[in-house]
């Protein structure tokens, strides 16, 4: 069994499977009260050189190991976070604001991603084969590797990257948000115990970092989760050096709900992804359609049930709203809440912005049937507020829903599966679930379509988007 770690102390950046602490350190806060957390460190050009070039080195004997031997250091590396998560999941929490419910979820779905990657192998095909000559379209590792993490999901969405990247062969380093650095660090300490040196890194710093790792010439990927405005910047720089590049961008994702749904049983897994993680999730529901003949059971009964959601410290036992998760997005969406007034937007159930307290509290609030161009509908808000909208015609809502430049995800709710299927295969998003939001598996391609990204990470897809193609041609007969 690995050692129990220390939560507390950040030694330095964790570079060729050795801290290395930096002149500067930072820190950041626990958005539930407004304390500041540990000092870590503040990555300087030098140590991304360093770690590049450790990594470089790094890929020279890891791209040559076999598929066996990674899978069974990853599924080593999960067992050794397994051991440590209980303290990890408190981590969580304190970082980044979720109910420790769903900070042991986010650690559940890592483990579970971890561990199918170690299972996905991606084999050559055979494209022709003859007594003339064999054609094999094999998938080389495309070298080092960095992933950018956002603060909503740090765990599972710097995981998510770390696992397929060193399961093709590749090396990567992983640069968290400033805002929740604590984990990845950590994640990446539990990593040098397991991992040859250079093979996995984690750097953490300041709003400098980011650029750096996607100018750097030395990285060949760029992995990046964030929002739309990050992610073409990210693009435009990686364009400099011809880096591969993935974006997993923001959505706006619409749920359509049909006539003939049974409102008692959906509307407390519709509420519950809407508001889930505060609304701070890339692809909750953010966008609610509902048909106009059960528009007001329906709005009634979704309100009834939010009213019984807890907002609070994710410590708090039945806690599903935590606070929103740093300055910066709690200006955001106060601003969106102001505009509840200016607007004259009736709320079906009124949100809050609580005073008294030190820490970021927003409570839920449901905007009934505000006009289709108004910034609630058409901005991803990235907070606990969502408006529902009404509609009648089938074709009609398929277009208003595919209105919008995010295309992450988007869900039909009806019995008639057939009707569903037909609605769902109109829609423009990466993924589209009847009758469900929000479900994710590691075999599963992620991504989105329009503005919402560029790419897929997770299922084979998502694999092979860490390799280059080579098609090898085999003739048999000597000249
Ligand atoms: P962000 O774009 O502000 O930051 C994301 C990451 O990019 C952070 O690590 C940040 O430090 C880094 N960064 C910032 N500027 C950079 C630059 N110029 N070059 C390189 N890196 C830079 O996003 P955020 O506020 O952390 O996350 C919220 C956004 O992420 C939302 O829009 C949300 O929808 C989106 N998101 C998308 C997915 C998805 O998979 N599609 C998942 C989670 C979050």
């Amino acid at each position: 069994m690995a050692s129990r770690i220390d939560t507390t102390v950040y030694p330095g950046n964790i570079i060729n499977n050795e801290f290395v602490p930096t002149a500067r350190t930072r820190h950041s806060i626990n958005p539930s009260t407004g304390e500041p957390l540990y000092e870590v460190p503040y990555a300087t050009k030098e140590n991304v050189d360093s770690a590049v070039q450790h990594a470089r080195r790094a890929f020279k004997s890891w791209s040559r190991t076999t598929f066996g031997e990674r899978a069974r250091l990853l599924l080593k590396y999960a067992d050794a976070i397994e051991s440590n998560r209980e303290p990890l999941e408190r981590l969580l929490v304190l970082e980044q604001g979720k109910p420790l419910g769903l900070a042991k979820t986010e650690f559940s779905m890592t483990l579970e991603w971890l561990r199918a990657f170690a299972t996905m192998e991606v084999r050559d095909e055979i494209l022709d084969d003859n007594d003339e000559r064999t054609i094999t379209q094999t998938f080389p590792p495309l070298g080092v590797c960095c992933g950018i993490v956002p603060w909503n999901w740090p765990v599972l969405l710097g995981l998510g990257k770390v696992g397929p990247a060193l399961i093709t062969g590749n090396t990567i380093i992983i640069k968290p948000s400033p805002f929740t650095p604590y984990c990845d660090l950590k994640l990446g300490e539990i990593g040098m115990g397991i991992f040859p040196p250079g093979v996995f890194q984690v750097l953490s710093g300041g709003d400098d970092l980011g650029p750096m790792l996607t100018a750097h010439p030395g990285i060949d990927k760029i992995a990046f989760t964030g929002s739309v405005e990050t992610g073409k910047k990210v693009m435009q720089s990686c364009a400099k050096t011809l880096k591969r590049v993935t974006l997993e961008l923001g959505g706006n994702d619409p749920a359509i709900i049909c006539e003939d749904v049974d409102i008692d049983a959906i509307v407390p897994k519709i509420t519950t992804l809407a508001f889930l993680n505060s609304g701070q999730i890339c692809m909750l529901i953010k966008r609610l359609y509902v048909h106009e003949k059960i528009y007001d059971r329906f709005r009634d009964s979704m309100v009834t049930f939010a009213k019984s959601i807890k907002t609070g410290d994710g410590f708090e036992p039945d806690v599903l709203v935590g606070p929103i998760q740093n300055s910066m997005q709690y200006g955001k969406v106060k601003d969106m809440y102001s505009e509840m007034s200016k607007c004259n937007w009736t709320q079906a159930l009124e949100g809050q912005v609580i005073k008294n307290s030190k820490g970021y509290f927003i409570s839920p609030a449901i905007i009934d049937n505000p006009p289709e161009d108004s910034r609630i509908v058409t901005e991803e808000p990235f907070g606990p507020i969502v408006p529902i909208l009404k509609w009648s015609d089938e074709d009609d809502v398929i277009e208003r829903a595919n209105n919008s430049k995010a295309g992450l995800g988007a869900s039909i709710w009806s019995k008639d599966l057939d009707r569903a299927e037909r609605m769902a295969r109109c829609l423009s998003a990466g993924s589209v679930w009847i009758n469900s939001h929000f479900d994710v598996a590691p075999n599963v391609p992620f991504g989105g379509h329009k503005w919402s990204g560029l790419g897929s990470e997770w299922g084979m897809t998502g694999l092979k988007a860490y390799c280059n193609s080579r098609s090898l041609w085999k003739w048999k007969r000597v000249m």
